[in-house]
């Protein structure tokens, strides 16, 4: 008999798994029973008196930008026998049609032909379903069905096998047709047969797939199974499997908490209190003066003088920051490369005082130990068969996390400790204005518009513009340089580098530095020693190698010589994964945007840091 409740608990998954490998809407793969985790109302009474909300105002701005309603963010439920484990996320078994293994019969959970088996609390891994009985002689193991229907819109449904096997009628040998499922695949194309032994009517799953497929599948009935509910849709159809890497894409948006500058908050201020604000916003500052501290609408501003105030609401454009990503990171930016760097509840940031290390001077023009440092990430939504387009967000429709208008969204909090390099953005601008129009740039370029091109099948609509979000040559070289520094900590220090993240900050202007920090999930504290690192007889040596390394891989030539090229819609230059490449946690790229040449000479010329001498 299927489970009345949902399967609660998922074993060892820890929250940052839960919302960036399996969070709501994903499949998550137990090894008997694939589970579908539910939306936000099914989590809505895992929550007890604590409602786990982690503040953090920035994140939670750029979250309402794309849902209005959002007030929280919660940090994953606890489970209740034990407060330290991150359990408790409502999953539901899903696909539900299941084939048992040993006589092929194919059914849904829903007919409850098989029984539910879950020995051991707490060990869902354990837990499946069976055939009792089989055959008449013995117990067999069910698993899933793996085929599913998904749509653009990110619907997602049950393969029809019933309505398939019988050419989209009903069986005419019995009310309750007797299903099978023989598969036969070998490592080559599908080769699926679904047998109904009630009418002796068979199907192949191959005339499901390709173009022809189409015509052989029904239209899109709009299922949410997250949210157990069904829309409007009608839109195409396709068959996917069960750990398809196109099932499920995150997306997330994540800030450091840094300490929010004094005009920052005041701008923050003006933009969360615009609709009540409307009354003064005609008053000069003179006239503003004397209600500062009587009017209730202007008791948030307590803080701040008529004359501060009178200068933010004539700065502030309405709705101006709506869709500017980038923007997020000016914040850090500010507290990174603040002469006097504020500290705050989970920021500190010091400099050394003797400066950048003499030997360092030609490649960097700052040096910043992050000592204490927090990571928020949200997670607003997903979309399946194609990836969210972060350059243009419109493309790829999201589906929802809730079945009204969310009022919170799941947050992850990771603590740890950092580096930050500024590089001289005065010269990079420089350099990319010389080397724009090198050949190495320009193949880069196209190659960026045919990846894009590529990822947006005719699934699409609406103005697509593929060099959208082209991030430009000096955050080649910034992302390069991070990259190997990187892989030389993780070297020379023995951290894992999965343990390490990194963030760019380049925006072609006057912004132009790296951050790596260590981003230990659900761990409070750090690793230790990140930050000694930028003790600066270790930096040095680190920066030496790095450089001194990059300039061979075991690849070469191969690697030295390798430029984008097309049909390849590659991202990266002289990049592989003995000199370049990292894990993808680690990198907030997908390991694209790298190339050596840019970093050390490579005899061409093109490297915007001098070589070490
Ligand atoms: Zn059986
Ligand atoms: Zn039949
Ligand atoms: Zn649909
Ligand atoms: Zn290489
Ligand atoms: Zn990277």
């Amino acid at each position: 008999m299927a489970p009345k409740q949902p399967i609660r608990e998922v074993g060892t998954a820890r929250p940052s798994h839960l919302m960036f490998t399996g969070g709501i809407g994903a499949i998550i793969d137990l090894p008997n029973i694939a589970a579908l985790v539910g939306g936000l109302d099914d989590w809505e009474p895992q929550y007890r008196d604590d409602d786990r909300e982690v503040i953090e105002p920035r994140l939670l701005e750029a979250t309402r930008r794309r849902l209005r309603k959002v007030a929280q963010l919660r940090l994953v439920p606890l489970s209740e026998e034990d407060d330290r484990s991150p359990n408790g996320v409502p999953v539901r078994p899903f696909p539900a049609w299941m084939r048992c293994t040993r006589c092929n019969r194919l059914t849904s959970l829903e007919s409850k032909f098989f029984t539910y088996v879950n020995t051991k609390r707490g060990r869902p891994d354990l837990a499946r379903f069976e055939h009792r009985n089989c055959g008449g002689r013995t117990d067999a193991k069910a698993v899933p069905a793996r085929f599913l229907l998904a749509c653009r819109r990110g619907h997602l449904d049950e393969f029809p096998y019933d309505w398939f096997v019988h050419k989209g009628g009903t069986c005419p040998g019995a009310q309750d047709a007797r299903l099978q499922m023989l598969d036969r695949a070998g490592n080559r194309a599908v080769n699926v047969l679904i047998k109904c032994d009630s009418c002796k009517a068979e199907r192949n799953l191959r005339e499901a797939m390709g173009e022809r497929g189409k015509e052989h599948l029904p239209v899109c009935r709009g299922r949410h199974p997250h949210l157990g509910d069904y829309s409007a849709c009608g839109e195409e159809l396709r068959p996917i499997i069960v750990g398809a890497s196109n099932l499920w894409f995150p997306q997330t948006v994540s800030v450091l908490s840094v300490p929010p500058d004094h005009d920052d908050a005041l701008a923050g201020l003006v933009a969360e209190h615009r609709e009540s604000l409307e009354a003064v916003a005609t008053l000069s500052a003179e006239q503003l003066e004397p209600i500062m501290r009587s009017l209730p609408q202007l008791k948030p501003f307590a803080a701040y003088e008529a004359a501060e105030l009178r200068a933010a609401l004539d700065a502030h454009v309405p709705g101006g920051t709506a869709g500017a990503e980038s923007d997020l990171y000016a914040p850090e930016w500010k507290a990174f490369t603040a002469e006097r760097p504020d500290d705050g509840r989970h920021f500190t940031a010091v400099r050394d005082p003797g400066g950048v290390p003499a030997r360092l001077k030609p490649y960097f023009t700052d040096v910043v130990r992050a000592e204490r440092l927090r990571e928020v990430r949200a997670f607003h939504g997903f979309t399946r068969l194609d990836a969210p387009d972060p350059e243009q967000p419109e493309l790829v429709p999201t589906a929802p996390l809730s079945r009204g208008e969310p009022t919170w969204v799941p947050a992850s909090e990771v603590f740890g400790e950092g580096i930050f390099l500024r590089v001289d953005a005065e010269a990079l601008k420089e350099w990319e204005r010389r080397h724009e129009s090198s050949e190495a740039a320009e193949r880069l370029r196209r190659a960026w518009g045919r990846f894009r091109e590529k990822r947006h099948s005719g699934r699409l609509e609406g103005g697509f513009d593929p060099m959208a979000g082209w991030p430009g040559m000096g955050y080649v070289v910034l992302h390069t340089l991070s990259h190997l520094l990187i892989r030389t900590i993780a070297l020379e220090c023995g951290y894992n580098a999965a343990s390490l993240a990194e963030r760019i900050y380049s925006n072609g202007d006057d912004r132009a530095g790296i951050l790596v920090y260590t981003a230990v999930p659900d761990a409070e504290g750090t690793l230790g020693g990140l930050v000694s690192l930028a003790e600066p007889a270790r930096l040095t040596r680190i920066v030496r190698r790095a450089l001194m390394d990059a300039e061979h891989c075991s690849g070469d030539p191969v690697c030295a010589d390798h430029l984008p090229a097309e049909p390849a819609d590659s991202l990266h230059g002289a990049a592989c994964h003995s000199c370049l490449f990292v894990s993808e946690t680690t990198c907030e790229r997908g390991n694209r945007f790298l190339d050596r040449r840019y970093v050390v000479g490579l005899g061409d010329g093109l490297s915007f840091l001098p070589p070490w001498t």
